[in-house]
């Protein structure tokens, strides 16, 4: 099958349509083995599978298909993923990074990141403006963009950013783990780099920790971040590459699915009396809609907050009194997850105490308005 001539829904279902040469295999064998036996005169080939593992080969193609990128990378983790792209950097060079973004990549940046000589400046990252101010032409090396971002979904605008960046010399990367490749193309968009925590809806069915790097052209920072990897050793298993493939065949319709029904309920609770505020890029009254409706296609994405009526207390006796949510952190799974973000994140926190975090699955629906309509009440009765 040539990948570029079928949709990308088409991709994801057949995994490329890629076929086991040895076995006639639809659904790929796992390979296991670390080593490889070398050619007898010695030619340069497969060696050792820290770096040329044979299972990430369908993946990273996959994923390059998906995201229109040119080279891609699976880790370990998404935290592994994107701190390999910080890593790649030189002691020095400075960098833009949100001030609302994925708590432990934050903190990561705030702490350690700092101590190897990166200048990490944290701006509004919605704000163009901002970024221009930040920006320090030949200084500074990458800007990195996470939208929607968590836990409030500010929306980015990725063309823009690309555009102020590489006008000032700098790459732009974009934690795209919310968007997901069915509703945004960073790349397409002028970003360099994209990445994920395929944990999340890659995927999908909350039973695996993974993450994945994409870059548009091949580089030598594109090979730096490759030999983080390989050097640093935060690398994927065979099987958990092998389930992430699996996971990503039904990408596009879990992912419709959880649009549809965020939507539902967003709207579902934006009229609910002890709902004080739904944060959606979705919802017409959201700072970032109309950029979000420009970048984002098919859907708002699956990720939804409220503000809660009577505060944390109210917001923290809602989440304990759900049945069909889980209580849980993570997201972009096929079950429907309710957290209390403030409680996870600490006291620098951007997440307001009165908010719940919705990560929306593929259940039916009214299912998942009945329960947390019932939980609110029951909460404010309490
Ligand atoms: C979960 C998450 C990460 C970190 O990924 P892990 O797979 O948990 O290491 C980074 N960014 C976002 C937006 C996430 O949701």
């Amino acid at each position: 099958m040539d990948d570029k001539q079928v949709m990308p829904e088409t991709a994801a279902a057949q995994a490329l349509g890629w076929i086991d040469g040895a076995t006639q295999a639809i659904a790929p064998p796992i390979p296991m083995s670390s080593t490889f036996l070398r050619d007898a005169g010695n030619a340069p080939g497969r060696s050792y599978a820290r770096d040329q593992n044979p299972a990430y080969e369908q993946l990273e193609a996959l994923l390059c298909v998906l995201e229109k990128g040119r080279e891609a990378a699976v880790f370990a983790s998404g935290m592994a993923a994107a701190t390999a792209a910080f890593m790649a950097l030189k002691p020095g060079n400075h960098v833009i990074a949100p001030k609302v973004m994925y708590w432990a990549l934050r903190n990561w940046l705030a702490t350690t990141a700092t101590l190897w000589g990166l200048q990490v400046e944290f701006v509004d990252i919605s704000s163009v403006d901002e970024i221009k101010r930040a920006l320090r032409p030949g200084k500074t090396r990458l800007i990195w963009v996470e939208t929607p971002a968590n836990p409030l979904w500010t929306i980015s605008d990725i063309a823009a950013i690309a555009e102020i960046a590489h006008a000032g010399g700098a790459m732009t990367a974009v934690d795209s783990t919310v968007a997901t490749p069915v509703l945004t193309r960073p790349l397409a968009l002028g970003a360099d780099l994209v990445m994920h925590s395929a944990t999340k809806y890659l995927n999908g069915h909350s039973d695996l920790v993974a993450g994945a790097l994409v870059a548009k052209e091949d580089s030598d920072y594109w090979q730096r971040v490759k030999a983080v990897r390989a050097n640093v050793g935060g690398i994927l298993g065979s099987f958990e590459a092998w389930l992430m493939l699996r996971g990503m065949r039904t990408l596009f319709l879990r992912v419709q699915a959880a649009c549809r029904s965020a939507e539902v309920l967003a709207q579902f609770l934006s009229e609910h009396a002890l709902v004080d505020a739904v944060l959606y890029p979705g919802l017409p009254t959201f700072p970032g809609h109309a950029v979000a409706a420009n970048q984002m296609q098919g859907g708002f994405g699956g990720m939804l907050s409220i503000r809660v009526k009577g505060g944390e207390r109210a917001a923290i006796a809602t989440a304990a009194r759900v049945n069909v949510w889980k209580r849980a952190t993570s997201l972009g799974g096929v079950e429907s997850l309710i957290e209390h973000r403030a409680s996870v994140e600490g006291p620098e926190s951007v997440a307001p105490l009165d908010l719940l975090r919705l990560s929306v699955g593929i259940e039916n629906v009214d299912d998942l308005i009945d329960d947390l309509d019932e939980a609110l009440i029951a909460a404010r009765n309490a």
